[in-house]
């Protein structure tokens, strides 16, 4: 049954992303008045039990304010040094006024490759976790001060959407200068529609993203759709809606116009599809039975569990678990490398400071990270990877 659109409150997991035009005035600064109207509706959001993360442009815009550079677009070390002094006031900014509302803001500053790097990926999702689980709402913008043209996002509609399925988020909202999709640009267009819901991004709807981008912003409806196809894909839902009201989450949760693009898979499905998917698992891990049983009860396979390993994988890569008879239980990603993987395999987690000389993880593979794979792999085939120490 195709999705249907849900109430803003009824989301477990929010990422909001805000444009930069809606931030900063380009003669007075930041808008203070604005930003503390939207702490509060993240407060409320809160409240009502969902978590939220923010995606935050603003950092060039502010810091070209502030350096008193000229209009008109800058050069790229120009914008990474106004990156430099903007992104300090942004933060504290945001520190600011979530704290007004009793809640802890975390900065977080990516990079493409921290997004798209396996291994970067999953440091960078676990220290959101983290935050997620400590209350705090990380505050997340691109490290424009040392992300070069090769290695830059450059806008934060897809950074925002990379960002919701990093978190698995149930939703991405973009407040942006416009509310939403229309057949066509608005402003050069008088017959053009605006669009409520779009069930799939089809080749019809893209070709309806113009490129414009406003003066202090970098993405236009281009990028928009661009981060409508990365969330959705991954079980997240869109929404494009004005943040020029003064409260702009409760004016969309108060039924003010947006464009709604529907999730086209649940999120925890799209990321077990993801693992299940890998042809080659990297490595084996085998494990006695308790572990096993704590696998089919949902747990996370702690190192006591494992008997062997085997192949030769990274942390961050897919794994085949398998039982004592052999046959694949599940797969999952690795949270140590096969050489650490051998070291605690068999020990106790309060070990594994000990024998690796670090705090590592407590978990061989966390639940987050695991799919059962036994029903659809009944024969236990498996493709394995060649592996010199253990072929
Ligand atoms: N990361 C940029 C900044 O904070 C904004 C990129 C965008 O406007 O999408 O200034």
């Amino acid at each position: 049954m195709a999705e249907t659109r849900k109430a803003l409150s009824s989301h477990k997991r929010i990422v909001i992303k805000i444009g930069s035009a809606l931030l900063v005035d380009r003669a007075t600064g930041l808008k203070k008045a604005w930003l503390d109207a939207v702490c509060a509706d993240i407060a409320a959001l809160r409240a009502g039990g969902a978590e939220v993360l923010v995606v935050s442009s603003g950092a060039i815009a502010l810091g070209r304010t502030v350096l008193n550079l000229p209009k008109g677009a800058l050069k790229l070390e120009e914008s990474q040094a106004a990156a430099a002094v903007g992104q300090i006031a942004l933060a504290r900014a945001w520190s600011e006024s979530l704290s007004t509302e009793g809640i802890v803001a975390g900065q977080i500053l990516l990079t493409l490759g921290d997004t798209e790097e396996r291994r970067r990926y999953l440091n960078a999702r676990a220290t959101l976790q983290q935050l997620l689980k400590l209350g705090s709402v990380p505050i997340i913008n691109e490290n424009d001060t040392v992300a070069t043209t090769e290695i830059r996002y450059g806008d934060n509609d897809r950074l925002a959407a990379r960002v919701a399925t990093m978190a698995g988020a149930d939703l991405l909202v973009l407040l942006s200068d416009i509310d939403g999709l229309y057949t066509a640009p608005p402003h050069l267009d008088p017959q053009a529609k605006f669009l409520e819901t779009i069930a799939e991004i089809t080749p019809e709807i893209e070709a309806m993203a113009g490129g414009a981008a406003s003066e202090l912003s970098r993405g236009g409806m281009r990028t928009k759709i661009d981060a409508g196809k990365i969330a959705t894909a991954a079980g997240c839902a869109m929404i494009i809606a004005s943040g020029k009201p003064d409260h702009p989450l409760r004016a969309v949760a108060e039924g003010a116009r947006s464009s709604w693009f529907a999730p086209s898979g649940s999120p925890v499905a799209a990321r077990k599809t993801w693992i299940a998917g890998q042809l080659q698992p990297a490595g084996i891990l085998s494990i006695d039975e308790g572990a096993e049983m704590a696998l089919r009860s949902g747990k996370s396979l702690l190192p006591a569990g494992v008997l062997s390993v085997s192949g030769l994988f990274s942390r961050g890569d897919t794994i085949a678990i398998v039982g004592l008879n052999g046959r694949e239980i599940a797969r999952g990603l690795a949270s140590y490398d096969a050489e650490e993987a051998r070291q605690i395999a068999g020990k106790k987690s309060t070990e594994i400071a000990g024998l690796l000389g670090y705090p590592g993880r407590t978990a061989m593979v966390h639940r987050d990270d695991l799919v059962m794979t036994g029903a659809l792999r009944p024969d236990g085939a498996l493709a394995q990877k060649k592996d010199p120490a253990h072929a």
